[in-house]
């Protein structure tokens, strides 16, 4: 689902990444503008205007989702629930929860201050408009930006406060579920479930835009979000089956002892040879001994040797400190190795107690643990 993402900056601590899949979105938001939106509304400026209108506006746009974003990150993280950065792409941003929220009330909050930011940015540009008109009235281009943000972050707000899961709204109404049963599974289907039919109908709405009303622009839109919901209903249902069926559950329950492991006298070539085209691991231990791990070789620093020194160098010249995002401890918690994987995009985990290596975990080993707990109904 999610594609390469890029580290833009730091903000109150969250990392601001951005999805590739959003650069597509930019330049579809500022072509949407600059072609359609404001020549519809401002006749008779030049081209050139137009398109620097619709640069301004789409980084308007852009800079609007990140607060609305940055406001659940940070009340999420008063509440103590970690989390991991902010990610903008295909429509909007996501706030990357590590948890799900510990009450329903907390995830009231989380969800609420997301709409609220952007009515209050839609408010400022009004008033920054009305302003203008007192005085005289903004040159006719930054007056145009200044109101499209105020009805762009007014429809942000309107879409986001659809009850329609994992949209804000929907997390409003999940919340309310949650109180009102005590149960977060059930509430989260039958939230999850009116999402999908809202993306159904937004769908449907897109199609009859498109071919019925000559809407082409809005049309596709409509679509294309609708898309979007269907696909993030579905996936944040099947997040809390695994994190249901994961709780309490440890790492060690799923990790295969006497894992493969390399030791440092090895050649570069022996480890080319004998190990990376023969398993396709990206990453193996180091270790002296049975079990002494004394750091982490990947493919990745493989790059660096030229091919003439794959005899003359050894594992033990390359190998360097295995990291936190490659190792796991036997007790920690199944979801989190679960997390990392998602993370870091690798299947495999070094299991480690104390400097010695215990074990591996593998992605498909907890899969074919999952989709048997999930067959079971439990
Ligand atoms: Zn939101």
């Amino acid at each position: 689902m999610f594609g390469r993402r890029i580290t833009l900056f730091k903000l109150f601590g969250f990392e601001v990444r951005i999805d590739l899949s959003w650069l597509i979105i930019a330049v579809l938001v500022a072509w949407s503008l600059a072609v359609g939106f404001f020549p519809f509304r401002y006749k008779n400026l030049s081209v050139q205007t137009y398109w620097g209108m619709g640069v301004v506006g789409a980084i308007g746009f852009f800079l609007s989702v990140i607060f609305h974003e940055v406001f659940h990150s940070l009340v999420a993280k008063k509440f103590g629930i970690p989390m991991k950065g902010i990610t903008l792409f295909i429509f909007g941003g996501v706030s990357e929860m590590g948890e799900e929220p510990p009450s329903a009330r907390t995830e009231f909050l989380v969800a609420v201050v997301g709409p609220l930011s952007s009515i209050a940015i839609a408010l400022a540009c009004y008033g920054f408009h009305i302003l203008g008109i007192r005085g005289g009235g903004w040159p006719l281009p930054i007056d145009g930006v200044v109101l499209y943000l105020a009805y762009i972050n007014s429809l942000l707000a309107a879409f986001n406060l659809l009850p329609a899961f994992p949209l804000d709204g929907g997390r409003m109404l999940r919340a309310a579920l949650w109180a009102f049963k005590k149960n977060l599974r059930w509430a989260t289907r039958i939230a999850s479930q009116i999402g999908s039919g809202f993306a159904l109908l937004l769908m449907f709405f897109g199609v009859f835009q498109f071919f019925f009303t000559g809407n082409l622009i809005g049309g596709i839109w409509s679509f294309l979000i609708g898309v979007f919901l269907q696909g993030a209903a579905r996936m944040s249902y099947q997040q809390v089956l695994v994190r249901k069926a994961l709780e309490g559950e440890q790492v060690r329950r799923f990790m295969k002892s006497d894992p493969l492991t390399v030791p440092p006298s090895a050649s570069v070539r022996q480890l080319v040879e004998d190990y990376i085209y023969k398993y396709h691991f990206k990453m193996f231990p180091v270790t002296e001994g049975p079990d002494k791990l004394i750091g982490c070789v990947t493919t990745k620093q493989l790059d660096g040797v030229p091919r003439e020194e794959w005899n003359l160098k050894t594992v033990g010249d390359l190998a360097t400190q295995c990291s936190p995002e490659n190792t796991i401890e036997p007790q920690a918690d199944a979801m989190k190795a679960l997390s990392l994987m998602a993370r870091t995009g690798s299947s495999r985990l070094i299991v480690v107690e104390g400097n010695r290596v215990v074990g591996v975990i593998t992605l498909k080993d907890m899969l074919a643990f999952l989709s048997l707990k999930l067959e079971l109904g439990q």
